[in-house]
């Protein structure tokens, strides 16, 4: 999945980004306006490491801060990685995941940008017969946030047992929110970017009609054998 996602976005362009899976505080929640004490927080159920600033990073985010400080715009990367959350596991949720961030800086870069940037990347993962539907959503670190989904394939859009109402929800995203720009030493009144992240091992379920999450990691050979 990995590889077919790097091959969609390298053809627009994106380059890959990597950084530590064990972060601070700093670049995990406050430099993407999650304060210390803020209900914000409470979202991400996170492993802190004992008697340290330090955590296992609940998002591949900190990336898009560490590569904002080290590059000029234009800026396109993806950050893909594993993540880590503190969760009761069960068939949608696991204490580990790989997720996929994007981020593009530059002048005069527009939700619109981002719109086109989800419907090309849906249309080559899934097919070109997908459509894609925007709603609004709430993240600290866009403004405004979207949330975006691809129309079910196996029901058209009219709905079925394996969607919602027609809908698979892909991703969030959003415009880069201007103090994020400022955290990351890029001048928000010059720039403007946006942000997407999705889960790898959720695109990998819609993909391969996948029921458990945790098949992805039990290495049970007879899951595994309609991959070899
Ligand atoms: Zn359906």
């Amino acid at each position: 999945m990995l590889r077919e996602i790097k091959a969609i976005f390298s053809s627009i362009g994106y380059r890959v980004a990597l950084g530590p899976e064990v972060e601070d505080d700093f670049f995990n929640f406050q430099a993407l306006n999650i304060p210390q004490g803020h209900p914000a927080r409470d979202e991400w159920d996170t492993f802190y490491l004992q008697n340290s600033d330090l955590l296992l990073r609940t998002h591949t985010s900190p990336v898009q801060i560490r590569y904002m400080r080290d590059h000029r715009p234009p800026i396109r990367i993806i950050a893909p990685g594993p993540v880590y959350r503190h969760e009761a596991t069960d068939a949608f949720h696991e204490a580990q995941l790989s997720q996929v961030e994007g981020l593009a800086v530059d002048e005069d870069i527009r939700l619109s940008d981002l719109i086109g940037t989800i419907e090309y990347f849906s249309r080559s993962m899934f097919g070109a017969d997908r459509r894609i539907r925007i709603s609004g959503d709430h993240f600290p670190f866009t403004e405004p946030s979207i949330g975006a989904a691809v129309s079910c394939g196996i029901c058209a859009g009219a709905g079925c047992r394996s969607c919602r109402g027609g809908w698979l929800e892909i991703m969030g995203a959003g415009m880069v929110h201007p103090q994020v720009l400022r955290n990351g030493g890029i001048d928000p009144d010059r720039y403007s970017g946006f942000a997407f992240g999705m889960g790898l091992d959720r695109i990998a379920m819609l993909r391969y009609d996948i029921a458990d999450i945790r098949s992805l990691r039990e290495s049970d050979v007879r899951f595994l054998r309609q991959f070899g």
